[in-house]
């Protein structure tokens, strides 16, 4: 098997890290993508392999569409570079803000969700993304002060299902569960607990495609796939899955190739009028190639998590 380890700046730090870095699996059935972030042990890189190992090895279900919408993602940052990435966000017609970032105040996040919504029109769809990071009370009071801005939903507000639910019976816009799904020993809690409107789904913390495609089925919600900011071999995942699903209401967060200085593939998944096609690009002469330590610490990685394969199953 061919692997071939990537590393690259990111264009605006984002969930605390300012570069990327992941391996590239071959197998027979093309490539995948595992790059489990540095804080996350053993274990926890294991559903992350697994997605990798289906995309080489396996492949992924027939796609059910040839294209995917997509939302742009707008990290915390100032309300003109806000309005920039929406606007340079190649069509897309619902964007993703990020806010409750540490440091920050409410006021910023209304100035930032604010001038989205002006960049985006009337017409567009704005959701925010909290990461868990609000009480409940917070929560409700932000959804309301942002009330004129017609939020399509909130995502993860709160950090425990059971805070989720209860915003959820606090406020009138509709919440997504994300880490209640993707951290969570049971993802199903969300529904037995009327915790949330929608599921977001990512292929690799949730082990692959198909993983996600059962998932989805037994939630009963509606699914939105976001990337786990892949490089376009591992968006070309999220994408699969996304074009598999039986049904497809909202613009998926996978227009993340943007957020990297540099790509892995000659041409990258980035969104045309506002949609991803349904292809799997592979590695090109252009590739964001790491230096030999990193090659290093993601081969002994790899080789660590690959000894957990088989050890889940026993336990
Ligand atoms: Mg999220």
């Amino acid at each position: 098997m061919t692997e071939i380890v990537y590393a690259t700046g990111m264009r605006t730090r984002f969930r605390g890290i300012t570069v990327r870095e992941g391996m590239l699996l071959e197998g027979a059935a093309g490539w995948g993508e595992f790059s489990p972030f540095w804080d996350y042990d053993g274990p926890t890189s294991l559903p992350w392999l697994r997605a990798a190992m289906e995309a080489a090895d396996v492949g992924w279900p027939d796609p059910v569409r040839d294209l995917v919408p997509v939302n742009c993602t707008v990290p915390a940052v100032g309300p003109g570079r806000a309005a920039e990435i929406v606007r340079a966000s190649g069509g897309c017609t619902t964007a993703k803000v990020k806010v409750a970032e540490r440091g920050q105040r409410l006021a910023d996040d209304l100035a930032r969700v604010e001038a989205v919504r002006d960049a985006i029109g009337r017409d567009g769809r704005v959701r925010i993304d909290v990461n868990g990071a609000w009480t409940v009370d917070q929560a409700v009071e932000a959804v309301r002060a942002m009330r004129s801005f017609d939020l399509e939903y909130v995502e993860q507000p709160c950090a425990t299902v059971e805070e989720l639910a209860e915003v959820r019976r606090r406020i009138d816009v509709p919440v997504a569960a994300d880490e209640s799904i993707r951290r969570a020993d049971d993802p199903l809690r969300v529904v037995a607990l009327d915790a949330a409107d929608i599921a977001v789904l990512k292929v690799q913390p949730l082990g692959g495609v198909r993983a996600c495609l059962r998932i989805a089925d037994q939630i009963g919600l509606p699914v939105v796939v976001s990337s786990a900011l892949e490089s376009s071999v591992g968006i070309a995942a999220g994408v699969a899955l996304a074009a598999a699903l039986p049904e497809l209401p909202y613009a998926c967060g996978l227009a993340t190739v943007s957020m990297l200085e540099q790509d892995v593939v000659d041409e990258p998944l980035l969104p045309i009028d506002g949609m991803l096609p349904v292809r799997r690009p592979a590695p090109g002469a252009g590739l964001a190639r790491a230096d030999v330590i990193t090659r290093a610490r993601w081969e002994q990685r790899l080789a660590a998590v690959r000894a957990l394969i088989g050890q889940d199953r026993v336990s």
